[in-house]
């Protein structure tokens, strides 16, 4: 039988994992952390009872996953919640941008630009399952669905700041850019659009849900399914040298591209090292979770009802802070996400305590704290949160990083996703998943279609492997 050794167990490790035990191989996945699952982890850390995810939170991607859906992990325990309304982003005069699993309750909303919000999103969202099988693998390649591509994706090869204009007002502008700035890039880059636009058409055709008892449910479910094709796990091993990976047809590394570069040593060819050791990493995240007494008393009224909350005002201050961290410079007033699950997900909390998850946008290795400016951040927009937070645990940019190297410097999207890096992936080339090793693939978030607790990296590594495998 031949076999598989995978190096790091997050959703990507875990996905290719599985695919190739689904495909007859005898696979291995070596974690280095004590627990699997690496951005798919949740513990209570704060209080007993009060369950905060450590990383991913909010899941329109891995719902939409056609190879997720393939593993039916509701079989394995996993149960999606909802909230009332996906994503709010509150303004200084008490308005907010709401967005609604509907197109049209989002567009309800918007007022004057109500009818733009509706003819944007309703096609390529009614449409996402076949768009989803060109925007989530490598871009460069034909597409197969040429004519739904392109209708959805050329708006996404703009600006953000530049498509933000199709907007007349300040609500639909700031809820466009608070999305868009998950790329953690300056809006003004060429293709800033994509993964916006992408998160929102993936949001109205699927939501923004959470996963029922934090998002260790899906690493749980993920686990279960590979458990049942044969596969075996060993956590706390740090695979450092090429001397620690057993003999094996197909390796595959879930990390990040300088991380195989120094595992392999001289045996990567000279071409994918160079590329590898320049890998450019994006912005950090500086993380806070919170306990709140009551929950957040929000201005807004759809804002109490919403999972995630964009903190940062109208569209160009976001837009100025996210040129900011790029710059390396720390604004005063960061764009901040929030994260309500237990609205969706009651459970989480603890009583009338209830855990809220935030993070701020940083320069990448930012080594002063954030703590008080995302307080800050919510007191503008909720006054008198401060006298209800009742604990609280920081993990800094640095700690990001020790907690899972994937995220160096606090880059939890695993490498600035600046066009050449959305074209190609880790290093120019057609074959992004290659390492020019015959039968070692990389498979983590640096390669396409990118970050998310999708998996679809890795199950598309796995299929480039298998492909070769059987040549
Ligand atoms: C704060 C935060 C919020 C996020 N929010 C969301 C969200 O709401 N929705 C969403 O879809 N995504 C979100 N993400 C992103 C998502 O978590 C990542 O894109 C995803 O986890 C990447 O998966 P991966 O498999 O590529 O790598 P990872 O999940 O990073 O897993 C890599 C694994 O490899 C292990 N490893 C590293 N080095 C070694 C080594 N040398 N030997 C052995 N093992 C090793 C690590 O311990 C880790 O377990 C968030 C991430 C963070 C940190």
């Amino acid at each position: 039988m031949p076999t598989a050794t995978v190096v790091g167990s997050g959703p990507n490790g875990l996905s290719a994992a599985i695919a190739l035990a689904r495909a007859g191989l005898q696979v291995t996945v070596l974690e280095a952390a004590d627990e699997v699952g690496g951005g798919l982890r949740s513990h209570e850390t704060i209080l007993p009872g009060l369950l905060q995810d450590d990383c991913a939170a909010f899941h329109p991607m891995a719902v939409g996953s056609k190879f997720l859906a393939e593993l039916n992990l509701e079989d394995h325990g996993l149960q999606w919640c909802w909230p009332d309304i996906d994503c709010a982003h509150p303004l200084d005069d008490g308005e907010a941008g709401l967005l609604y699993r509907s197109v049209e309750h989002t567009a309800d909303g918007l007022g004057a630009d109500g009818r733009r919000w509706r003819a944007l999103f309703a096609g390529p969202s009614a449409g996402f399952d076949v768009l989803a099988d060109d925007i989530m693998g490598p871009l460069l390649r034909l597409p197969s669905h040429p004519l739904t591509l392109a209708r959805f994706g050329a708006p996404t090869v703009l600006p953000a700041s530049v498509f933000a204009r199709v907007f007349r007002t300040t609500k639909a502008r700031a809820l466009f850019g608070g999305v868009a700035a998950h790329t953690f890039q300056p809006l003004h880059r060429p293709l800033t659009s994509a993964i916006g636009l992408g998160i929102l058409t993936a949001g109205h055709r699927y939501g923004w849900p959470v996963a029922a008892g934090g998002t260790r449910s899906i690493a749980r479910a993920l686990v279960a399914v590979l458990t049942e094709f044969g596969g075996a796990i060993e956590t706390g091993v740090r695979v450092t040298s090429a001397r620690d990976l057993p003999p094996s047809d197909v390796t595959m590394f879930d990390l990040a591209p300088p991380a195989v570069a120094d595992i392999l040593g001289g045996r990567l060819p000279g071409r994918v090292a160079r590329a590898f050791r320049r890998f450019r990493f994006g912005p950090g995240a500086f993380k806070v979770d919170f306990a709140v007494e009551g929950g957040v008393p929000w201005t807004n009224p759809g804002t109490r009802r919403a999972g995630t909350v964009h903190l940062g005002g109208d569209f160009d201050e976001v837009a100025e802070t996210e040129r900011d961290i790029s710059a390396g410079r720390m604004p005063d007033r960061p764009f901040v996400l929030v994260g309500q699950q237990y609205l969706a997900d009651p459970q989480r909390s603890a009583g009338d305590v209830h855990p809220l998850w935030t993070y701020a946008h940083v320069p990448n290795g930012y080594s002063g704290d954030a703590t008080e400016a995302i307080i800050a951040q919510i007191e503008r927009f909720a006054p008198g949160v401060r006298d209800r937070i009742v604990g609280q645990a920081v993990r800094s940019t640095t700690e990001m990083s020790v907690y899972n190297p994937n995220y160096v410097g606090g880059d939890i999207n695993t490498g600035a996703k600046d066009l050449r890096h959305l074209a190609f992936g880790p290093r120019t080339t057609l074959s992004p998943y290659a390492l020019g090793v015959p039968g070692m693939y990389i498979c983590s978030a640096a390669t396409p279609p990118g970050p998310g607790a999708h998996g679809m990296c890795g199950a598309n590594a796995a299929a480039y492997a298998l492909k070769h495998l059987q040549h």
